[in-house]
């Protein structure tokens, strides 16, 4: 015999089985425990609270942030025959009360509230009086002051485990490297809390990451690889954003730009179209995605670096949710390197926000510059150990290789030490190379000793080599100005040539190679 669940996944929400862990997490909290859920993007948390939401007596309550997305969630479990409302600001006095209404009167499966609305003593002395069957806490790790979507309001939530004691609750998260996960389950009063954990591997993505080069170009050669596919572009500033889709546009590709500085009906209309089109490509900041349920995302192309890895993480992980072959590439450069630290330097935050910040994108430079298999970092990062190479990262692909760079490390950094570090890479590659440029004499560079004795290496690489020093701490960009370099502790060694140093040869258009997928 079908037991309850099984039968209700297939009947309202017309799935077969469960998926991974959803059928261990639902009789769980269906039971009455608590659950601290943490699951990949596109993994299928929402069923972990909807179907309890069915099976338990009462409303569920569901504490959401993404008050956008309310509405569609909302929708799509009304068109299952799902009793699901929602209470935000865009509702207005008069609709706000008939929801009231349908609450006490025990008219609802679920309804979705936003915290701010949820903590209210009105909605708090409402839930005293409605039939509460579960609280599901979504996008849980906003309750971490370190993460990147830290929303106060969230810590105010342990009221709901406080004044109702007896109704389960169910955390989900898809961001949860271990630190998080511990702050999530202390700061919601959890660490009672079943946790279910599934692995964030998402083996079907392809992980790349190439050196920027000429970034458009390099872009466009990415995209035209992938002829008729839908794919999200990623950048950092919203005019880089304009910039890059007209310029892909202008090169035949179907793509449309979203940020949030456009006029709300062109960017309604652009995230449609890529919804429903065929093969749109979306260039977009972060704004775009939270949420973002396109089953055939088939590439995430960042020509910016992101902030973190877990941003990283969570950006790539819109490719691919049908499980097909997608690819995530990534662009990067040590211009990027340069403008993150800036912006961190130059940030309203205190030091020790400062601090963690440099860590973060310090753990996702690690990434771009590991010669490893790129998944064993990325899952590592998560607190994961991925069982060998996975064969399906650049790294694996055509496995890079290494160079003794002693000699050119040290050249670098003597140019560094002779023209008063404060320098950027651009001008130090012109003294190495033994430019007679205007700039160059007129700072009497063309009369140091350093002058002229990088020859023997073209621009690209040692363009190479200055990100690789950055990244690899023997160099360190200044907190203001203009992307000058200095010395760190860790460069006298390497300039008494005590230490070698191995750094990663450059492979020029490795992208065009690894492109070709099997089959
Ligand atoms: P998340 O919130 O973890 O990002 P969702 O709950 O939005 O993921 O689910 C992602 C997609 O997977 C949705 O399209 C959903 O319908 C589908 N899905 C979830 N559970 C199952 C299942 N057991 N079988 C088939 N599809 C499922
Ligand atoms: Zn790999």
């Amino acid at each position: 015999m079908t037991s309850q669940p099984e039968l209700l996944l297939e009947r309202v929400f017309g799935h077969r089985a469960f998926r991974g862990e959803q059928g261990e997490i639902v009789r769980h909290v269906a039971a009455g425990h608590d659950a601290l859920v943490l699951m990949p993007t596109g993994g299928g948390k929402s069923l972990c609270y909807q179907l309890p939401a069915l099976l338990r007596e009462g409303t569920a309550i569901v504490v959401s942030p993404l008050i956008a997305l309310m509405q569609d969630q909302v929708d799509a479990l009304c068109q299952l025959g799902v009793r699901a409302a929602c209470l935000n600001s865009t509702l207005d006095a008069a609709q706000a009360q008939a929801v009231e209404r349908q609450l006490l009167e025990g008219g609802l499966d679920l309804l979705y509230v936003a915290p701010e609305r949820l903590l209210t003593p009105r909605f708090l002395s409402l839930m005293d009086r409605a039939r509460l069957a579960l609280f599901a806490i979504d996008e849980a790790h906003c309750v971490s002051q370190w993460g990147h979507d830290f929303r106060p309001e969230y810590r105010e939530l342990t009221v709901l485990h406080e004044r109702w004691p007896d109704v389960p609750r169910i955390a989900l998260t898809a961001t949860a490297d271990p630190p998080t996960q511990r702050e999530i389950a202390e700061r919601l009063q959890l660490e009672d809390a079943r946790r279910f954990v599934t692995s964030f591997d998402r083996p079907n993505i392809r992980y790349t990451v190439v050196q920027k080069d000429n970034a458009k170009r390099q872009l466009l050669d990415f995209v035209q690889g992938h002829p008729g596919q839908a794919g999200i572009v990623y950048c950092l500033s919203r005019r880089k954003v304009e910039e890059t889709a007209e310029y892909l546009a202008g090169h035949g590709i179907d793509a449309v730009p979203y940020h949030a500085g456009m006029e709300a009906p062109l960017r309604a209309a652009n995230q449609r179209r890529f919804l429903r089109g065929d093969g749109v490509v979306v260039v977009a900041t972060i704004a775009f995605g939270m949420g973002i349920d396109k089953p055939d995302v088939r590439f995430v192309a960042h020509v910016d670096l992101p902030k973190s890895i877990e941003g990283y993480y969570q950006e790539t992980g819109r490719a691919g949710r049908d499980g097909e072959p997608s690819d995530a590439w990534m662009c990067y450069g040590l211009g990027d390197l340069v403008l993150l630290r800036q912006m961190i330097e130059q940030s309203e935050s205190g030091p020790e926000r400062k601090r963690l910040e440099h860590r973060k994108l310090d753990a996702l430079v690690g990434y771009c510059e590991s010669m490893r298999c790129r998944r064993q970092v990325l899952l590592g990062n998560f607190g994961e150990t991925y069982p060998g190479a996975c064969g399906n990262c650049d790294n694996c692909l055509s496995p890079p290789e290494a160079w003794d760079a002693t000699e050119a490390a040290r050249m670098a950094l003597s140019c560094v030490y002779r023209t008063g570090q404060r320098f950027g890479a651009a001008h130090l590659i012109d003294v190495l190379r033994g430019s007679d440029s205007e700039r160059v004499r007129q700072f009497g560079h063309d009369r140091l000793s350093v002058h002229g004795v990088g020859t023997g290496l073209d621009a690209r690489t040692w363009r190479g080599v200055f990100r690789q020093l950055v990244a690899h701490g023997l160099l360190e960009v200044d907190a203001e100005g203009h992307g000058g370099l200095h010395l760190t502790g860790a460069s006298r060694s390497v300039l008494r040539g005590e230490q070698p140093v191995m750094l990663r040869r450059v492979v020029v258009q490795r992208e065009r190679a690894a492109r070709g997928r099997a089959g």
